[in-house]
């Protein structure tokens, strides 16, 4: 069937992966609004194709050429669309970029979202894998999202409950794969704001500029210097931020493994589990600063997977395969890949 979406073949996606690998897609479409989303469910050649939505590409891994469609959704606008005695809350689109909307909530005075400042990819994405740094998830001032569903053809509302958020989990990684595009997320952000200062990082950054009593926009900052002090900018050195989750253990586990690693870095969990530091166990395992061919680990952070120049997808996962084996020979733990491997 011929049809009238701009669609683009046999596209290159080197310029829309923070890898910076090269692979290409069979078929390309830039989604500017639902109807576009409507229009592919109605064409019998392209609703038929495997389907890769595309954000900013900030947590997917390329392994190889992609034999479908991507779908590449560059839906605008922000407003604030409600509020009550608690919360203001704003929805943006799924096309906004991340960080600018976090922008946006405190240049119009709406604290929540700051300790979230800096991370790269688009609004539509965040739910995805819950975003979160820094002591907060999205999931802490989540409202709703509005989704298109290629199985119905339909826009939904899903509540917090519906999308089931877990550690850089979420529905979307489960019954809705491969199904829904995120159109829109509302956020609730609170009217009595305080800051979440958890994390020693932040209150030390902000001690060090003096301040004690921060604002939002103080904590935005602090975040922002912190984060672009340890993570390499993806313009410079390709990559997708942690490459593995913190893996989640029972104490007795953790236990066992302090008495052979007195030293081994865990955080207990409210739930009674314990999070291991992921960086830590692949340091200890010799990997930081490491290269293998074009691929390598960053120098200051063991977490963190790079394209040191011309590294195909393929390489990259070689390299995570090799750390996992090293990892779980040594610890006995199962490190998990964060981005999405295609
Ligand atoms: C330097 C760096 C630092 C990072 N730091 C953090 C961090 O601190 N915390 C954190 O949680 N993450 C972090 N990340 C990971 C990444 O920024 C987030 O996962 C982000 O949400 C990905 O957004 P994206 O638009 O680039 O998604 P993409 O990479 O384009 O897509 C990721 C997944 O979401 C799906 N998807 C994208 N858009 C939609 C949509 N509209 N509807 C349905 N599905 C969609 C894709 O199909 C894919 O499965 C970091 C990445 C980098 C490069």
């Amino acid at each position: 069937m011929t049809h009238s979406l701009p669609v683009q073949y046999n596209f290159s996606l080197r310029d829309l992966n923070t890898f910076g690998v090269q692979a290409s897609a069979h078929a390309y479409l830039p989604v500017t609004s639902v109807d576009t989303l409507q229009d592919v469910k109605r064409d019998t050649d392209l609703v038929a194709m495997p389907r890769l939505v595309l954000g900013g590409g900030s947590n997917i891994l390329l392994t190889r050429d992609f034999p479908g469609l991507v779908l590449h959704v560059g839906i605008k606008g922000i407003e604030i669309v409600d509020e009550d005695a608690d919360a203001t809350y704003v929805r943006a689109a799924a096309g906004e970029n991340w960080h600018q909307f976090v922008q946006w909530t405190l240049a119009h005075g709406l604290g929540g979202l700051e300790n979230l400042s800096l991370i790269p990819g688009s609004v539509g994405a965040a739910p995805i894998q819950n975003i979160g740094a820094y002591g907060i998830e999205i999931k802490d001032l989540f409202h709703s999202l509005t989704l298109f569903d290629f199985e119905t053809g339909e826009q939904t509302t899903l509540n917090k409950a519906e999308c089931m958020f877990g550690y850089r989990d979420s529905v979307f990684k489960h019954r809705l794969r491969d199904r829904a595009v995120v159109l829109d997320v509302t956020f609730a952000l609170p009217k009595q704001w305080q800051p979440n200062l958890r994390y020693a990082d932040v209150t030390n950054e902000l001690a060090a500029r003096s301040i004690t009593q921060p604002t939002a926009q103080d904590i935005s900052a602090a975040v922002i210097a912190i984060r672009t002090r340890k993570l390499p900018d993806p313009a410079v050195i390709g990559n997708a931020g942690s490459f593995f989750k913190n893996p989640v253990v029972t104490t007795a586990q953790r236990d066992a493994l302090l008495q052979r690693y007195p030293q081994m870095v865990n955080y207990a969990q409210p739930d009674g589990s314990v999070k291991l530091a992921a960086g830590w166990l692949i340091d200890q395992c010799g990997w930081k600063g490491k290269t293998a061919g074009a691929a390598g680990v960053y120098e200051n952070q063991a977490l963190v997977l790079v394209n040191r120049g011309g590294a195909s997808g393929a390489e990259i996962a070689q390299l995570a395969a090799a750390i996992q084996a090293d990892v779980a020979q040594r610890f006995d733990v199962q490190l998990e890949p964060e981005p999405i491997f295609l």
